[in-house]
């Protein structure tokens, strides 16, 4: 696919995500509901915008809210959405991220018929008295965090008095994570809880570099979890009672070993930790591994569903969980409730739970590139180094060396100009090392 990358469009707002673009992505989405839908179609939209209409959809202009608030709406409602959001990308990103009326990302197959309709500019425009109409609906977070209370155990949650400290990154989880974990019976403090397009705290992405402010607060108000989101809150990546911050692969591995049982399967990308490994094969489940990115994990997850596998639990080290039984889509405050409630059931504290799956060593790297002919270059370096190594060699996405002690990955980011570099072994230096020697490899180019 040429415009959706590994999770909706993304591009630089008023560079490549023009309004004029969002409106085409719009009726090209449009066109198809309208095409699939036995009635006058609906569509949920997370931000105010007009296109939708004119391609004959009505429009349920739900504002700001987490992209898993807009999925439970969709769900609810039979209908399906768009969602205008650049998740975890750095500020002056923006994109469209589409659902269907499952609430699920929409699935390959579907999101190439929007994209054929896209680069084809063929939209099926409504005549003046079929233009859709357009409500605005101002209850979806409350029902969004009603919805969430009523699928965890809250009296576990409750009896064990938790204290979380939030970080929501100025996102759209700043509206109703706070409220959604002081009713599940939690002590909340926060930081960055104001939602800001400009991210003026930090980062939108949750990754260790960004969460300084949130470790040092829970160390101050003695929380027993820090919790981060990304922009969208559909990822929740943690912080011990220590302030120390616990790998996303880690909280993925405590999840999933709490999860599976033998014959389940389970579904990770290609830069997966051993730690899930490890845990898969304790467990006697599967793990079947997919290209980087939630719409893959997803339509495997769909596949696996068909053939009549179990998959209680699936997702990748960034923070981004699936409980399938819940929905079959990421969601950041469902996804930290469940830890919370490992918190509780097992009385443990976080760090012992992150414990059982440390020991490893996780390094990634960015290089940028300007154009697409030094993309080229760099992956034509990364192959040529994979090919003269003696590691298990695996191409699903990129390439990763398995070298038995340790592994890295070279793959393009699917939504940055970046190739990015990931590495882990149980030893940091031998990380180190395998990053190294691949990046001088790209560096050369
Ligand atoms: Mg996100």
């Amino acid at each position: 696919m040429k415009i959706f990358g590994s999770s909706g469009v993304r591009g630089v707002a008023n560079e490549e995500l023009t309004p004029a673009f969002v409106g085409r992505v719009a009726m090209a989405a449009g066109s198809v509901y309208a095409a699939d839908a036995d009635s006058r179609p609906r569509v949920a939209l997370g931000r105010r915008e007009r296109f939708a209409q004119s391609v004959g959809c009505d429009v349920d202009r739900i504002g700001v809210v987490p992209t898993p608030a807009l999925q439970a709406y969709a769900e609810r409602e039979g209908i399906p959405g768009l969602i205008i959001t650049a998740s975890h990308n750095p500020p002056e990103y923006n994109g469209v991220k589409l659902v269907g009326s499952d609430g699920v990302e929409l699935a390959r197959d579907a999101l190439e018929r929007v994209e054929d309709r896209l680069l084809a500019d063929r939209f099926t425009f409504a005549d003046w008295e079929t233009t859709g109409e357009s409500h605005r609906i101002d209850t979806v977070q409350e029902e969004y965090v009603t919805e969430l209370l009523n699928r965890v155990h809250r009296g576990d949650i409750e009896a064990a008095d938790v204290r979380i400290a939030l970080d929501p990154g100025h996102g759209a989880g700043s509206l109703t994570s706070p409220g959604f974990f002081r009713e599940l019976g939690c002590d909340v403090v926060t930081v960055n809880a104001q939602p800001d397009g400009r991210f003026p705290g930090r980062d939108p992405e949750p990754v260790e570099e960004n969460l300084a402010d949130l470790r040092r607060l829970v160390r101050t108000a003695d929380a027993d979890l820090g919790v981060a989101h990304d922009g969208d809150a559909d990822r929740a990546i943690f912080v011990d009672e220590t302030g120390a911050h616990v790998e996303g692969d880690a909280a993925l591995a405590a999840l999933a070993a709490a999860e599976l049982e033998a014959g389940d399967t389970t579904v990770s990308a290609v830069n997966v930790s051993q730690r899930l490994v490890d845990v898969v094969d304790e467990a006697g489940a599967t793990l079947e591994l997919t290209s980087i990115g939630s719409t893959n994990i997803i339509t495997r997850i769909q596949r696996l569903r068909r053939e009549g596998a179990t998959v209680p639990v699936a997702g990748e080290g960034n923070g981004g969980v699936l409980f399938p039984n819940y929905r079959l889509a990421r969601d950041g405050a469902y996804t930290a409730a469940r830890f919370i409630e490992l918190l509780a059931a097992t009385k443990r504290t976080a760090s012992e739970i992150a414990a059982d799956h440390g020991g490893y060593h996780n390094i990634r790297r960015n290089v940028g590139y300007s154009d697409d002919d030094e993309r080229e270059r760099l992956l034509a370096a990364a192959e040529e180094a994979a090919r003269g190594s003696d590691a298990d060699l695996t191409t699903i996405d990129g390439y990763r060396l398995d070298y038995g002690d340790g592994w890295v990955l070279v793959r393009p980011s699917g939504t940055e100009p970046v190739v990015r570099l990931y590495a882990e072994a149980r030893d940091r230096d031998r990380a180190e090392k395998l990053a190294d020697a691949m990046e001088t490899d790209l560096r050369e180019v």
